[in-house]
């Protein structure tokens, strides 16, 4: 049994990523930004970044030392096991650049994450000098997907799919969507932690219910 097919981001959402940033920023730049104040999502600007510099910082950032230290962050595992055995699919869709795909299905494999699909997106048409980007999938062809369910941080995505797409949408809170006014047609909840999202999740499939029953 298919029950639906739902979206799952990989870059803190799955694994804790930003959180190793401001190590890697100290180390190879040798510059102090704390991860409270990673309030853009574009780390040009929450870093002091010029192009090349977000350029090889976004290098260090995808290299295999680097993706394959990162832990997943807590109660995600679990999650992802709970939606399989209740039978739903997971699409693990990705903004991250394509030639990491051997790379992240490692790590996926290695810390025991289980999904059906492995999509790499165009999310944020990234322009950096220096990086191709061959993604496999367009904003637009994602749109032609059919989810019940996503889980993000990115309050861009968080648009685009409530918007776009009329999808449900847990949002994870992170510094970088803090001051994003995206309630709007309550498609979106704002979460803290998998718990959390657990439990919007669980909060729509109950009002999905009752809408049946009446
Ligand atoms: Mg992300």
């Amino acid at each position: 049994m298919n029950a639906g097919l739902i979206y799952i981001d990989i870059d803190d959402v799955i694994s804790d990523t930003t959180s190793t940033f401001p190590s890697l920023l100290e180390k190879h730049f040798d510059k102090a930004v704390s991860f409270e104040a990673i309030t853009s999502f574009d780390l040009g600007i929450s870093f002091g970044l010029d192009k090349e510099e977000l350029a090889r910082f976004m290098t260090i950032a995808h290299s295999p030392e680097v993706i394959t230290a990162y832990k997943p962050r807590a109660g995600a595992v679990e999650s992802l096991n709970w939606f399989i055995g209740m039978g739903y699919e997971i699409a693990i869709v990705t903004g991250r650049p394509p030639d990491s795909k051997r790379l992240t299905q490692e790590w996926l494999i290695k810390h025991n994450i289980s999904f059906h699909h492995l999509l790499f997106v165009d999310k944020y048409s990234r322009v950096i000098p220096g990086l191709q980007f061959t993604f496999a999938i367009s904003l637009e062809a994602l749109a032609q997907m059919n989810f019940c369910f996503a889980v993000e941080d990115s309050a861009d995505m968080a648009r685009f799919l409530s918007h776009n797409m009329q999808i449900p949408v847990a949002l994870l809170d992170r510094p970088w969507n803090r001051d994003e006014d995206i309630m709007p047609a309550g498609l979106i909840n704002r979460c803290h932690n998998w718990d959390d999202v657990m439990e919007a999740f669980r909060l729509r499939e109950q009002n999905n219910t009752n809408r049946l029953k009446k």
